[in-house]
């Protein structure tokens, strides 16, 4: 199953990614993670992309759409995958379809998790990373920067929710309540773990 999740920083995108693709048996694939790491190693890769990282800018899409296509040519990605991420602007949906195309494939679902804006100020603004045994708050989750990245979702990402509705792949799920309940939602959603009648996506 080819799926993407699609939501605002703070929306439980990634904890949600982990969980639900077990249940697939399909990697997780996080461009944030893949960005993050290359920052630890302080790679090439990672040194372009710190800059718009900690600004909380979108990395551009020359940047990232080399660094997507790569790891979706790994073995691991033939049979599957969950972009938890991915896309984040019409230009990269598009050239993931094609992408896809090109490779005899296409995306099954993108399930978008909604949760209002002052749930992910709050959500955001208490989060923080375990480093090496140390809590701490990511660059990027400081007041300042969150504001920003709402707004960068707002106007950059959150069109792909119409156009994923336009071509019938979007499920909306209510992404608020405890991380059971929203997996639950969204292999509902899925149609895995007993699914929902019609076979059809479930929405809010
Ligand atoms: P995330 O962990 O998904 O919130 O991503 C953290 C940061 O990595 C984002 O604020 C962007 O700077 C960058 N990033 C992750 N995914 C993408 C993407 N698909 N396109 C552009 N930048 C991205």
């Amino acid at each position: 199953m080819r799926v993407v999740l699609l939501g605002p920083p703070g929306a439980g995108k990634g904890t949600q990614a982990q969980i639900i693709a077990g249940e697939l048996s399909v990697p997780a694939i996080s461009t944030g993670d893949i960005f993050r790491a290359n920052v630890s190693g302080q790679t090439e890769l990672g040194l372009k992309a710190k800059t718009y990282m900690d600004a909380g800018d979108l990395v551009p899409d020359e940047i990232t759409l080399a660094m997507v296509k790569d790891r979706l040519a790994e073995p691991d990605a033939k049979a599957g995958f969950l972009l938890d991420g991915f896309p984040r602007t019409i230009a990269q949906a598009e050239q993931l379809r094609s992408s896809l195309h090109d490779l005899g494939n296409a995306l099954d679902r993108v399930l978008e998790l909604v949760v209002d804006e002052e749930e992910l100020v709050r959500r955001l603004s208490g989060r923080r990373m375990v480093v090496d045994g140390q809590e701490v708050q990511r660059d990027d989750d400081k007041p300042e920067t969150v504001r920003h990245r709402l707004k960068v979702y707002r106007e950059q990402t959150a069109p792909l929710s119409g156009f994923y509705d336009s071509e019938g792949l979007l499920a909306r799920i209510d992404a608020i309540g405890s991380v059971e309940e929203v997996t639950a939602r969204a292999l509902r959603a899925l149609g895995v773990d007993g699914g929902d009648e019609s076979g059809q996506p479930a929405s809010v």
